[in-house]
């Protein structure tokens, strides 16, 4: 089916990306891979070429644009390549939309240019090692000093993208506590500088996928944090996740499609090449099935990301919407996945393999930007239930 929802200046933009791709990073990335990060002069690279600045107002530095359809290219053809801009992602598609919606015009002006160009590189920390789906219940806490000139943090995150290399991060954390009514209320965001005394990175953590993408622990030992570096109104943060987290999930839908797609790609053209018994793996009736049934799924993701990717653009993707649409896709990628790599053979199994990355990558889609548990009760809540 012809799809629709690009136009000719985002094809115009993939095939950019797909040629830095090629040049920037496919040759490097196995050395990435195995070191747990992307250098940090890649980051400036992807700056140069404009990716972090392309929803970024043009007053900033940035081009502009109000379309995700720009990240979903991107998502697609690092799927596609079989490799991912490290935690350049979050940077974009989650840090930024808070910067743009809650920050000041003072904080816009001191932050937007350095973001822009990736010599401020930012995260986002929520999760808590004692809590990730219950974001209420998070323990890190700011008290305002009694001049009012500055927070004071307290507190642990885990699992934070990028948080090794951040300039910046994004802390959720309570500068008051829960009311009896509300256990969300209290909530707020401190844009925190990674070089403050009292903040600390612990381990970049060691994870199954995602190779090349630097996960952290924080520690905050009575951080200082101004109060210029407040994003938003204090206590109000909880909504702003809530209106933020769609297009995360959105994103991650997206990335789980693409690498369905893309192994599908690499399946169809390994099983036309691999001969088993004096044929083609491809002549095997089970493999024209099984890979006909992959194409069909993948059919059916694309049509539901790129829907949602229009309803996000015209500001109408509900939070219901987006968990339907993380739900569906990841939990269908991981199957389509599965049976492309059982086509491989053993081959599948090894690393130099790039069926094997999409295999291990795609396992998180079901877990971080909300577990699919979570998806279904949010769901199930918009049912009514
Ligand atoms: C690679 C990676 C990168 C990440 N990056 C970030 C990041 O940049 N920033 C950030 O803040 N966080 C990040 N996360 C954290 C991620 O969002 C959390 O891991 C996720 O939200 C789940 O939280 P948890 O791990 O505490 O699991 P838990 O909340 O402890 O869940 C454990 C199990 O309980 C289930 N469960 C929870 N609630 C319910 C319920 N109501 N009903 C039924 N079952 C339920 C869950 O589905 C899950 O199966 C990342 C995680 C990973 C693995």
């Amino acid at each position: 089916m012809r799809r629709t929802v690009f136009n000719e200046d985002h094809e115009a933009f993939r095939e950019t990306i797909r040629d830095f791709i090629a040049t920037e990073v496919v040759p490097h990335y196995d050395e990435w891979e195995k070191q747990g990060y992307v250098p940090r002069d890649f980051y400036l690279k992807l700056g140069e070429l404009g990716v972090f600045g392309i929803e970024v107002p043009e007053e900033y530095g940035g081009a502009g644009e109000t379309s995700f359809k720009y990240n979903a290219v991107i998502t697609e053809e690092t799927a596609r390549a079989g490799v991912s801009f490290g935690g350049s992602s979050v940077h974009t598609a989650l840090c930024l939309p808070y910067l743009l919606k809650y920050a000041t015009e003072e904080q816009k002006r001191r932050w937007l240019p350095p973001f822009v160009t990736g010599e401020m590189m930012t995260a986002i920390a929520m999760t808590e090692p004692g809590t990730g789906s219950d974001l209420a219940g998070m323990k890190t806490t700011a008290k305002l000093s009694e001049d009012g000139t500055h927070y004071v943090l307290n507190g642990a995150k885990t699992f934070i993208t990028g948080g090794v290399q951040a300039d910046r991060v994004l802390v959720c954390c309570r500068t008051a506590p829960p009311s009896p009514e509300d256990r969300r209320a209290g909530i707020s965001i401190l844009v925190v500088d990674t070089k403050s005394e009292g903040y600390s990175v612990g381990r970049s953590l060691d994870k199954l996928g995602l190779k090349s993408s630097d996960t952290a622990e924080l520690s905050f030992t009575d951080v200082k944090v101004p109060v210029e570096d407040l994003l938003g109104e204090e206590g109000k943060a909880f909504s702003y996740l809530t209106h933020n987290l769609p297009q995360e999930r959105l994103g991650i839908a997206l990335g789980a499609y693409a690498q369905a797609a893309a192994a599908v790609g690499f399946a169809h053209e390994y099983v036309k090449e691999r001969t088993v018994f004096g044929k083609p793996v491809a002549s095997f009736q089970n493999t024209k099935f099984v890979l006909a049934d992959c194409k069909a799924d993948v059919d059916a993701m694309q049509a539901v990301v790129d829907r949602a990717l229009e309803a996000l653009d015209a500001g109408e993707l509900t939070p219901a919407d987006a968990a339907s649409a993380k739900l569906f896709t990841t939990e269908l990628a991981a199957k389509v996945i599965d049976k492309c790599l059982q086509l491989h053979g053993g081959y599948g199994y090894m690393r130099e393999y790039p069926i094997s990355r999409l295999y291990a990558d795609t396992r998180v889609t079901r877990i971080y930007g909300g577990t699919s548990e979570v998806m279904r009760s949010i769901i199930a809540k918009s049912m009514g239930l």
